[in-house]
C-alpha cells in the first residue's frame, strides 16, 4: 500500500510503501476510492491537537471497498461500499458510552488522529464503526459526507428547530449543511471571510437568502447559528446575530482563542455550545436524509501523492466545497 504519513507536526507528508496491513479481529481493509480532507486533518498536521499517533496517516472521511475481514466479522464482506468516519472506536462501558453519547467517550480512538485513516490506498477500521454505504453517488463526492456532513448535521440538529439559521464559514461542512437546511425549509444567511465574495456567490448559489462579510449584520436576527470556522472571534460575532433566546453552536474541534465580550451579548438567554465528534446514529440519520433530499457536495480531486498541496489549499481558502484526495 501507498500512504501519505505525518512523521511530526509540522513538516510535510511524506509518500511512503507499505505492506499491505491484514485485518485484526472485528476489522476489516478497505480499498480506498476517495478520501475527504477535513480542516481537522490540518488541525492535526499543524499540530494544534495533542497527542496525535505518530507517525500517523491522516484523513477520516474515508470512501472505500472492503477487500479484506478478520476473524468476528459477520455484517460486512469483501465488495462492500462501506465509509469509515472520525469516530474510530469507543470503550462501551464508561459513563458517557453507558448513557448513550459515545462522541464523549473517554478512551476514544479517532481515525486519522490516534489510529491510521485514509490518506492511503487501504485503511484499516474497526468493523463496528463502519457505515455500509447506498451503491449511489460518486466516491469523491460521497467522502465529504464523512465529516463534514456527518458532523454538521450534528451541529445543525443541536442549533435547534430555529427557521432562520447563520452559518459562519462557508467551506465544505457549510456548504452540505446549507442544503439540507434549505430542504428542511429553513433560511440560510451564510457569513464568510470580509470580501470572500466567491464563497458569498457560492453560498447563495446553494440557496442562502443573505450572504456577506462576518464582520456585517444579517439583514434581520437569527434563530441559531453555527460556526463551522476555527476562529473565536467569530463567537462573539455570532452571539450578536442571534435574537433573545437563540443559539449558537461551534462545530469545530479547535478555535483561536476567544475574545472577551460584553455580556449583554450572551444575556437574554442566548446559548453557546459546541459539538464534539459524532456517535454512528448521527450516521444513520444523516445518510438517509442526504438520500432523500439529494444532497451532494461540490468537491476538488487532488492525487494522493499532493496530499501537502490540497492540505495548504484548505488552510488559505483557496477551494470552493471540499477538497479530496483520490488515490
Ligand atoms: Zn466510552
Ligand atoms: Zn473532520
Amino acid at each position: 500500500m501507498r500512504a501519505m504519513v505525518l512523521e511530526r507536526p509540522g513538516v510535510p507528508l511524506k509518500l511512503v510503501e507499505r505492506p499491505d496491513p491484514q485485518p485484526a479481529q472485528r476489522e476489516v481493509r478497505v480499498r480506498v476510492a476517495a478520501c475527504g480532507v477535513c480542516r481537522t486533518d490540518l488541525h492535526v498536521v499543524d499540530g494544534e491537537l495533542p497527542n496525535p499517533k505518530l507517525p500517523i496517516v491522516p484523513g477520516h472521511e474515508i470512501v472505500g471497498y472492503i477487500e479484506a475481514v478478520g476473524q468476528g466479522v459477520d455484517a460486512l464482506a469483501p465488495g462492500v461500499r462501506v465509509g469509515i468516519p472520525w469516530l474510530g472506536f469507543t470503550c462501551g462501558h464508561c459513563p458517557y458510552c453507558r448513557e448513550g453519547r459515545e462522541n464523549l467517550c473517554d478512551h476514544p480512538l479517532f481515525t486519522g488522529y490516534t489510529r491510521d485513516g485514509g490518506f492511503a490506498t487501504h485503511a484499516i477500521a474497526d468493523a463496528r464503526y463502519v457505515f455500509r454505504l447506498p451503491q449511489t453517488g460518486e466516491d469523491a463526492a460521497t467522502a465529504p459526507m464523512l465529516c463534514a456532513g456527518l458532523i454538521g448535521w450534528r451541529s445543525l440538529r443541536m442549533a435547534g428547530e430555529g427557521t432562520k439559521i447563520g452559518l459562519f464559514g462557508f467551506g465544505a461542512a457549510a456548504h452540505i449543511i446549507a442544503q439540507v437546511a434549505r430542504w428542511q425549509g429553513r433560511e440560510v444567511f451564510a457569513f464568510t471571510r470580509p470580501g470572500d465574495t466567491a464563497a458569498q456567490a457560492f453560498a447563495r448559489r446553494l440557496g442562502a437568502r443573505w450572504a456577506g462579510s462576518s464582520e456585517a449584520a444579517p439583514p434581520e436576527p437569527l434563530d441559531c447559528a453555527i460556526i463551522y470556522a476555527p476562529v473565536g472571534a467569530l463567537v462573539p460575532q455570532a452571539l450578536r446575530a442571534v435574537r433573545k433566546g437563540g443559539r449558537v453552536v461551534c462545530a469545530g474541534i479547535h478555535m483561536s482563542d476567544i475574545p472577551s465580550f460584553p455580556y449583554r451579548l450572551l444575556w437574554e438567554e442566548r446559548e453557546l455550545l459546541s459539538v464534539a465528534n459524532l456517535a454512528r446514529k448521527d450516521g444513520d440519520e444523516f445518510f438517509a436524509i442526504i438520500q432523500r433530499a439529494g444532497i451532494a457536495a461540490e468537491t476538488v480531486a487532488y492525487p494522493l501523492s499532493r496530499a501537502n498541496e490540497a492540505l495548504a489549499d484548505l488552510r488559505l481558502g483557496r477551494l470552493q466545497g471540499a477538497a479530496v484526495l483520490v488515490p
